[in-house]
């Protein structure tokens, strides 16, 4: 299958970006690659004006970089069987992969294929909403994932299967909610030492307006400081 793979949709987060590069020096047949916010990179910063990632799908026509750059990039996933978008989290345990509702089904065995557990579904204006055949991999600081050497591999083989079919069920969710900075201080979450994929306390998801039980996940993740996590519902 001919894939595509975005390094840098979020310019300080190094994996997608070292993807990126380990593929421009060492070039694989249906394999091609792009730098999602170059501007960002090269600044070590998230974005440069607007979060690349919540504004899909862009317009070609805006003064905006950002809002023109999810313009072409949307353009560029209409090209290939499979996009791959990588992120990093500080949040421990938090490896897992984004979908969007209306992804195509053959995007979670493309995600169990790659060794992801968990995918979740995000209706967001983010890439995945708008692309379905695109796959956003978040993947941990501290994880055993977070090697690039190790995805270029991977994704090598990916590129030379027709078609992936299985029946592993892979867990899924749906995210329901952002924390706010707000919601953080005025609940004291930070004293529950939240962790990714582990259900919060019912009365705290009830205050929060959420259905119990409920997963959080990017908790205290130094890469959105400006809010203080998500929240999933689980679907299976
Ligand atoms: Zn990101």
């Amino acid at each position: 299958m001919r894939v595509l793979v975005i390094g840098g949709m979020h310019g300080n987060e190094p994996l997608g970006v070292e993807v990126v590069t380990l593929f421009q020096k060492n070039p694989v047949v249906n394999i091609d690659v792009v730098f999602a916010n170059e501007p960002a990179i090269e600044a070590g910063c998230r974005f440069v004006s607007r979060d690349l990632n919540r504004m899909f799908p862009g317009d070609a026509k805006s003064s905006n970089y950002e809002a023109r750059q999810a313009a072409e990039l949307l353009r560029q996933t209409k090209e290939y069987d499979v996009v791959l978008d990588f992120h990093n989290t500080y949040c421990p345990d938090n490896d897992c992969g984004f979908v969007g509702s209306n992804s195509d089904k053959t995007l979670l065995d493309v995600a169990w294929f790659l060794g992801l557990g968990r995918i979740i579904f995000a209706d967001y204006d983010c890439i995945n909403k708008f692309a379905p055949n695109c796959l956003s991999i978040e993947v941990s600081i501290g994880s055993q994932q977070n090697s690039a050497s190790l995805w270029y591999e991977k994704i090598k083989i990916l590129g030379r299967q027709n078609i992936i079919d299985t029946t592993i069920d892979i867990e899924k969710y749906r995210f329901v909610h952002r924390i706010t900075l707000d919601e953080k201080k005025n609940l004291n979450l930070q004293s529950m030492d939240l962790k990714a994929f582990q259900p919060i306390a019912s009365g705290i998801a009830k205050q929060l307006g959420v259905e119990n039980p409920a997963y959080p996940i990017f908790v205290a993740d130094k890469f959105t400081p400006y809010n203080y996590g998500g929240l999933l519902k689980k679907l299976n």
